[in-house]
């Protein structure tokens, strides 16, 4: 209830100017978005932790806008290491303004990627775009091999999903948004990731296991083993600000972990969802306006 609540007040413009518009939301902020996403990356690259960026934005009115994502992206190229990734919201291109603007824009960040060693990865976003997202990911990576896409266990076919995107790198995630008929209770969601993570080590493409759940942590480093993964085959991911000391630990016994790190303005559908998916964030909030 209080996650779907939190969702919808994600899309609200009025919540959003309330919530933006109080000091008291900055430590929260602070705590899961870069302020400064040069800093943040030197910081993450030197304690041996991968990284993706992500230039917060999502639902662009026009090409302008879209235009202006592609630009944000391109002017952080220079900030990244090789074997950075970014991660990409096809919405923020203009996806749904026009499939073939998203896949224009994307493309564009695909080449000025490629010959620096970094990795694009397209975000899933709301159900009615995941169709969208699935076309667009074809379409690149005839041309750009490497490009990412990420499943949402709690869609009802992500195993199926799985099995077609054979061969891709695939970022694995519970879901952040509601979907109809999607699974909805954790023990269902649980069991659809490890259908697909079964999948997945069991496949020809590169496993991205995004989850802070620490059996299904557990689960994904046993199945990668079993079917003869080794550290670099597949990888872990977390976001920025969430289990900080379990990044360092798997990347300390010689795992691959990548944080997430939303930088920008643009903060405020991101945060609603941190929240949604968890209240002990949402009691860190409280507690940091209690504090004032
Ligand atoms: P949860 O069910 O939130 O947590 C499971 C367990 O993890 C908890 O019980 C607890 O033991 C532990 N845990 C979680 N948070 C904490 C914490 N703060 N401190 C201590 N323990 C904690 N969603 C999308 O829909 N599309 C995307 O493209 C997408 N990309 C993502 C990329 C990355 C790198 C990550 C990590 C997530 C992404 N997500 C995306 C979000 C994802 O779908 C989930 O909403 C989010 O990761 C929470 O799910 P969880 O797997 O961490 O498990």
């Amino acid at each position: 209830m209080l996650r779907q609540a939190l969702i919808a007040v994600s899309k609200s413009e009025r919540a959003e100017r309330v919530v933006a518009s109080s000091p008291l939301t900055r430590d929260l902020v602070r705590r899961f978005v870069a302020d400064d996403i040069g800093a943040v990356v030197t910081e993450l690259t030197d304690r041996r932790l991968l990284v993706t960026v992500d230039h917060l934005g999502e639902e662009v009115r026009d090409r302008a806008q879209a235009d202006g994502a592609v630009r944000a992206y391109l002017a952080v190229l220079d900030r990244l290491p090789p074997g950075a990734d970014v991660s990409v919201k096809l919405t923020a291109l203009g996806l749904r303004l026009s499939e073939q603007l998203a896949l224009d824009n994307a493309a564009t960040i695909c080449d000025a990627v490629a010959g620096r060693g970094i990795t694009l990865t397209l975000d899933a976003e709301e159900h009615d775009t995941i169709a969208g997202l699935e076309s667009v990911h074809a379409t690149l990576r005839k041309e750009h091999p490497g490009v990412g896409i990420v499943v949402q266990a709690y869609l009802l076919d992500a195993a199926e999903r799985c099995a077609r995107l054979d061969g891709a790198r695939v970022r694995l995630c519970k879901g952040a948004y509601t979907a109809p008929g999607a699974y909805t209770s954790a023990r269902e969601i649980d069991r659809s990731f490890v259908r697909c993570l079964k999948i997945l080590m069991a496949g020809s493409g590169y496993p991205m296991v995004a989850t802070h759940d620490p059996r299904l942590i557990e689960i994904a480093s046993a199945l990668a083993v079993l079917n003869g993964r080794d550290a670099t085959a597949f990888e872990f991911q977390m976001l920025y600000g969430v289990r900080p000391a379990e990044q360092e630990r798997l990347a300390g016994v010689g795992a691959q972990v990548r944080v997430y790190v939303p930088y920008g303005s643009d903060w405020y559908p991101y945060l609603m969802r941190r929240l949604a998916e968890r209240p002990a964030n949402l009691a860190f909030f409280a507690r940091s306006l209690l504090s004032r």
